[in-house]
């Protein structure tokens, strides 16, 4: 496993920005409430790749009730992570899906060490290369406490509840930000400030994949 950067075809230049140019291998990640879900669904509208959302993939499997939703669900509404070799499964057979062959945003993916070396070894074996860049989206954790507590009461998501929510941010803080330096290390994390408007994070986050 290698933790060189690895730079686009199109960008090979030491500026941040330049060097994400041309990415399609893009993870986003940032607390929960940090606008993951709605600013993946606008960057890979705009640079026509998927956004994979694995919260969204188990969420439309508990409300199918299939199998995986039910155990899914035991973990989501105590705000736990599911299992590892369960997600890392899941994420394998969707981005074999014809679709992402050329590229793709995933949102709430790799959220733990371990899936961070499963994410590899899916990327390896398909012989496509690493991921590209890693856009990290950056709030203060009151902030979210709010906009999640807000959104529980219109959406009605079984884990937008104060409790759960602050468990979720424990987890987050435990489990996924150690992934901030491996990418870190990588050279291909790039912070940007969540804080701002929807329209102003949208821009910061295409300017520095150098599609504005
Ligand atoms: P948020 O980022 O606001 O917590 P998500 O929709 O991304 O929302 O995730 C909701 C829940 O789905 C998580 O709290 C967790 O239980 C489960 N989940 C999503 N992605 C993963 C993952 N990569 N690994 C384990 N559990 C996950």
């Amino acid at each position: 496993m290698t933790d060189q950067p690895t730079t686009s075809a199109q960008g090979s230049s030491p500026e941040t920005s330049a060097a994400a140019a041309g990415a399609r291998r893009l993870l986003i990640i940032g607390a929960p409430g940090a606008g993951k879900g709605t600013q993946a669904g606008r960057i890979a509208d705009a640079l026509s790749i998927p956004a994979i959302s694995t919260g969204d993939i188990f969420r439309a499997n508990v409300s199918q009730e299939t199998e995986l939703g039910k155990l899914a669900k035991s973990y989501m509404d105590k705000g736990e992570y599911v299992p590892d070799s369960v997600t890392n499964d899941m994420v394998r057979s969707r981005l074999s899906e014809e679709d992402a062959r050329d590229g793709f945003l995933l949102d709430g993916y790799p959220r733990t060490l371990d899936q961070v070396e499963a994410l590899d070894g899916i990327l390896e074996d398909g012989g496509e290369g690493g991921v590209d860049a890693v856009l990290m989206l950056e709030v203060d954790y009151d902030a979210v406490i709010q906009r999640l507590v807000a959104r529980g009461a219109e959406q009605g998501r079984s884990d937008d509840t104060e409790e759960t929510i602050r468990r979720r941010l424990e987890v987050y803080a435990e489990q996924t930000t150690p992934l901030v330096d491996v990418y870190e290390r990588r050279g291909i994390l790039h912070r940007v400030n969540g804080m701002r408007s929807i329209d102003e994070v949208t821009e910061e986050l295409l300017s520095v994949l150098g599609a504005r």
